[in-house]
């Protein structure tokens, strides 16, 4: 554990660097909570440490990274031995040979006969990638993805991410290739019924817009879909839904393109969230916990779609000087054998559904909380002005992460409306630290009925 000096967060240095940055950066930051800058300094395992002095135990994993731990000790001596032996390759073109070993390892890792891999260094990229893989293999342009998705902020992925907030300013650049439809969202869907039947009719619509000529499905190659929609709100879709778009895909001959960048890595309790309903992909995008903390990405997909990609000639038609990076990818192999000699997948299960059903439990009769869900150490906690009209309540979701703050908790908001408490802590989190979360997150619930 990390030794702890506390001094009230937001502490005098923190608050000293806020002021640094907001004249050296652009404008465009946001902390956790508004005006409550907390400045990292050093973390390890489930605990952060700021400048201040301040320990918070981190239910964020900072993005659904750090499911091993911040700093696993393997990740990062195997990154330390890969920076003094060969700390940058040439891309495709001389690559870094232990490049072989984790395009093997992902192969080894991914469903069944996922087995070729585009190397990235973000998740934006990986979904590039995949988008630039589907047009090769398919020969069109288009996509069908989901409102409230998010798949990054480069063009074409902020082009099939369901966010008017993000896109609004760059509309004109976006283009038409996109049809965007409902996710399977039960507790805020424009269809009726309950969570199955919602998915059936998002199932049904899905199939209408695809096979009505004339309309905006044409040139559709690809479903792009987050097997659990993760920015959006930890959303779980029916049971019936993602086998629905596999066979959707098989019958018109699309792709079924999957973002498990959030998902993957065990965050869900599987090594990825697909395994829960037995899907394979055309095509996978991994990030985030493919490390544990080191910017690396990748879009993995069959033999039968990677192979449309041209065999160059000249130079290759996708790559970037980065990529393939023999540090990430000493990095994933480390994190990739963390996850498993540390039964972490399996811990991530068991972990959080013990932490889901103790939220549903505080849930049942409180009068904020409209839903607890998720899979494995992937929850969502829906907060709303009232249990009858559902309206979306963002004030208490930042009151949490305020209040959180103040407990020496780090918690995320999330969910289009923003009042979705989002937690994905570290799989390492021992039993005895979850409890101490658990409590202090039940305090702050309290004090809001
Ligand atoms: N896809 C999903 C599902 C994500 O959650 C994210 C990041 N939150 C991305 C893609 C983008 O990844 P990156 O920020 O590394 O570009």
């Amino acid at each position: 554990a990390l030794p702890s000096v506390p001094v009230p967060p937001p502490g005098p240095r923190s608050r000293e660097l806020a002021a640094e940055l907001a004249r050296w950066e652009s404008p465009n930051v946001t902390y956790l909570a508004d005006d409550f800058p907390v400045f990292w300094d050093e973390a390890r395992g489930s605990n952060v440490r700021d400048v201040d002095g301040n320990v918070f135990l981190d239910l964020t994993s900072a993005f659904a990274v750090t499911g091993i731990g911040h700093g696993h000790p393997r990740v990062v001596s195997a990154i330390q031995t890969q920076a003094g032996r060969l700390l940058h390759g040439m891309g495709d073109v001389h690559p870094p040979a232990i490049k072989v070993d984790l395009l093997r390892a992902l192969a080894e890792v991914a469903p069944g006969g996922l087995n070729r891999s585009i190397l990235a260094n973000s998740g934006a990229e990986a979904v590039e990638a995949a988008l630039k893989t589907a047009v090769m293999a398919t020969g069109k342009p288009r996509v069908l993805a989901f409102h409230g998705s998010y798949h990054g902020l480069t063009y074409r992925a902020l082009s099939v991410s369901g966010r008017e907030d993000f896109r609004a300013p760059f509309q004109a650049q976006l283009g038409s290739g996109t049809v965007f439809v409902p996710y399977p969202y039960a507790y805020r869907s424009p269809f009726d019924g309950d969570a199955d039947a919602i998915g059936e009719q998002t199932l049904r619509y899905i199939r209408h817009v695809l096979d009505t000529p004339g309309t905006a499905h044409e040139g559709i190659g690809a479903i792009l879909v987050e097997p659990i929609q993760a920015r959006g709100g930890d959303i779980v879709p029916p049971d019936a839904f993602l086998p629905g778009l596999r066979q959707i895909c098989d019958e018109r001959g699309l792709l079924l393109i999957l973002d498990e960048v959030y998902t993957g890595f065990g965050r869900t309790g599987k090594w990825f969230a697909c395994e829960h309903w037995g899907v394979v992909p055309d095509l996978m995008l991994v990030g985030k916990g493919l490390t544990g903390g080191f910017p690396f990405a990748a879009c993995t997909g069959t033999d039968a779609v990677m192979q449309a990609w041209p065999k160059s000639g000249g130079e290759a038609i996708h790559t970037s000087t980065f990529l393939g990076h023999p540090v990430g990818c000493a990095a994933a192999l480390a994190a990739i054998s963390v996850l498993r000699d540390e039964g972490l997948v399996e811990r991530s299960a068991a972990v959080g559904e013990r932490m889901r059903a103790r939220l549903a439990e505080i849930g049942a009769d409180h009068p904020h909380i409209g839903e607890v869900r998720g899979r494995g150490m992937m929850i969502g906690v829906e907060m709303v002005r009232d249990r009858t009209s559902r309206a979306p309540a963002p004030e208490l979701s930042g009151r949490l992460m305020v209040e959180g703050l103040r407990r020496g908790l780090l918690l995320l908001g999330g969910g289009i409306h923003g009042n979705v408490l989002s937690l994905s802590p570290p799989f390492v989190m021992t039993d005895a630290q979850v409890d101490h979360a658990l409590g202090a997150i039940e305090e702050i619930l309290a004090g809001m009925r």
